[in-house]
């Protein structure tokens, strides 16, 4: 089994999920006790979300790409942006290590035309849904994604950062968030936030759901075990 190197913080919400995946991961896929070697590097969020704000993506940039370098140093074989937003300096973190860097984005692509879906709904924050890194990405592997309108957007960031990455799960807001993805022609959403999944789940919609962080995690760990040490 590999080390696998997670950078996160972004929010420590899913950052914990993400320890727990990859560590129910390991036990089913191992059996007894083993568990996930992991170094996890998880940074300050509020200074990170404010670079985002003022759109100071370089400085954002050069943090994560201080975690991975450190990440490298401690031996991880491979490393996980634990976020999907951070993907926007994929390339920047990419460059600063001679690890691979696990893109979400082609995570998710994978999930999704092996579901035999091309055209999806993705929930995401703003930066997600309005920028082109995470949607041209997906479009490279003939992902098309829709987005909410500009309303429904605001309200998803909203639910993100003022509710999911401070722990708070409300009900109102799933509903919110489900109207919202029901709204989409899509065949299929992608939950392209690693929070959201805290509060939607594949039970509560009819169409198939892309969760990023199970998904993210699943990868991660076929990647570990491939080498078939253990
Ligand atoms: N974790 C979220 C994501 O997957 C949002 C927080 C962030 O901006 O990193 O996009």
């Amino acid at each position: 089994m590999e080390l696998i190197g997670v950078i996160g913080g972004m929010s420590w919400e899913s950052t914990a999920q993400y320890l727990r995946l990859l560590n129910e991961g390991v036990r089913d896929r191992l059996g007894g006790l083993h568990s996930a070697r992991l170094r996890v590097a998880t940074v300050d969020f509020a200074p990170i979300e404010r670079m985002q704000a003022d759109g100071d993506w370089a400085a954002a940039g050069e943090a994560l790409a201080q975690e991975a370098r450190s990440l490298e140093a401690a031996g991880a074989a491979f490393a996980l942006i634990a976020t999907n937003t951070m993907h926007k300096v994929y390339d920047q973190v990419a460059a600063a290590v001679t690890i691979p860097v696990l893109h979400l984005g082609d995570v998710t692509a994978a999930a999704v035309l092996e579901a035999g879906l091309t055209r999806v709904g993705l929930l995401a924050t703003k930066y997600t849904m309005e920028q082109a890194f995470y949607r041209d990405r997906l479009a490279a592997h003939g992902v098309e994604t829709v987005v909410p309108d500009e309303a429904g957007r605001a309200a998803v960031q909203r639910i993100i950062y003022d509710e999911l990455c401070v722990g708070r799960v409300e009900a109102s807001s799933r509903d919110e968030l489900l109207a919202i993805a029901r709204g989409l022609d899509a065949e299929g959403i992608v939950l392209g936030c690693t929070e959201l999944e805290l509060s939607v789940s594949q039970e509560h919609l009819d169409v198939p759901v892309f969760p990023t962080t199970t998904l993210h995690c699943a990868a991660a760990l076929d990647l570990a075990l491939s080498a078939g040490r253990d």
